[in-house]
């Protein structure tokens, strides 16, 4: 997938207008943009060493949340049955 870029103006205020002959140009300088992968290299490579960060915190952390809450019936049902043992 790809799409269009302005060369010359900020990502942010980039209007895409194509020309009278099928050209994509810029809204802004009207110099002719450029076609660019929206996937680049770098941009991979950020995406799989933020998910070797974030992927394993989230998984520690929802192992953490369902032991709590495998244990904490198990709380209850022994204090109820010290109450109908005395
Ligand atoms: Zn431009």
């Amino acid at each position: 997938m790809s799409h269009y870029v302005c060369p010359y103006c900020s990502l942010r205020y980039q209007i895409n207008i194509k020309a009278k002959n099928g050209i994509p140009i810029c809204g802004q300088c009207g110099d002719p943009l450029i076609k660019k992968s929206i996937l680049d290299p770098k941009r991979g490579l950020s995406l799989i060493l933020v998910a070797g960060f974030i992927i394993p915190l989230i998984s520690f952390i929802l192992s953490y949340i369902t032991n709590q809450i495998e244990q904490s019936p198990k709380n209850e049902t022994s204090s109820i049955a010290t109450t109908i043992n005395q």
